[in-house]
């Protein structure tokens, strides 16, 4: 199986880049901050567990995180490979990674680093609206221009978490803990560093060439 990892700040635009590349690769999508907020809204075991970390920004708990992914990867058939997108956030979770596909004589075969400058990052969070359906995301000026989803019809809404304290708080345990992953992985060499700037589909073409040139 083909392992990509999507990295990059709150609102790079992993989670949009993501899903367009995973249907155009016929991959699979895992995001673990999707994951996460699907168990809040069923109210299972996870989401009472993991409720307040996103609430306030904060990482859940490794543990609990490494035990919800490598469950959804193990239970994946009949893909090609697989896009984790908000995941690994830590050193730790990247280590974890590591032995889990390496269990298997797999790896993480490639990194895609979004690149963003902070000032855009706090900007595109700042007016950011997501779809229930498919998890798009839009500006106010969009939403306005088209009440619901353009590409599912799905409601637009905006994350409990996308307010302006929490997403300082989110930027800043994204500079501390996350950060640290790309010079990790720019030293084992699978690292790619894409400019996140700039039009949808442009983004999504050069990270397109960056994951095929392999
Ligand atoms: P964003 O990248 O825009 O902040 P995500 O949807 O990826 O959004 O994550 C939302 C929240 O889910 C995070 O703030 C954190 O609380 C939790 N989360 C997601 N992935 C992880 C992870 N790998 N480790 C710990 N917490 C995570
Ligand atoms: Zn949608």
């Amino acid at each position: 199986m083909y392992n990509v990892v999507f990295l990059g700040a709150p609102g790079a635009g992993k989670g949009t880049q993501a899903a367009v590349i995973a249907e155009k690769m016929n991959m699979a999508h895992l995001a673990s901050g999707d994951l996460f907020r699907k168990a809040i809204e069923r109210d299972d075991d996870l989401g009472r567990q993991v409720k307040t970390y996103l609430e306030n920004g904060q990482l859940v708990p490794d543990e609990v995180t490494v035990n919800m992914v490598l469950k959804r990867i193990a239970e994946l058939d009949d893909v090609t490979g697989v896009i984790l997108d908000g995941f690994p956030r830590t050193l730790s979770q990247a280590a974890t990674l590591n032995l889990a596909l390496g269990g298997h004589g797999e790896k993480v075969d490639r990194v895609v680093y979004i690149a963003v400058p902070e000032a855009e990052l706090e900007r595109r969070l700042s007016d950011r609206w997501v779809c229930r359906g498919c998890q798009a995301t839009y500006t106010s000026a969009d939403k306005e221009a088209m009440e619901s989803c353009r590409k599912c019809g799905g409601e637009l809404y905006q994350r409990p978490d996308d307010t302006p304290e929490t997403v300082k708080r989110r930027l800043a345990v994204y500079f501390r803990e996350t950060a640290p992953l790309i010079d990790y992985y720019r030293q084992t060499g699978t690292l790619v560093e894409v400019d996140g700037q700039g039009e949808v589909d442009g983004v999504t073409a050069r990270i397109a060439r960056a994951i095929t040139n392999r």
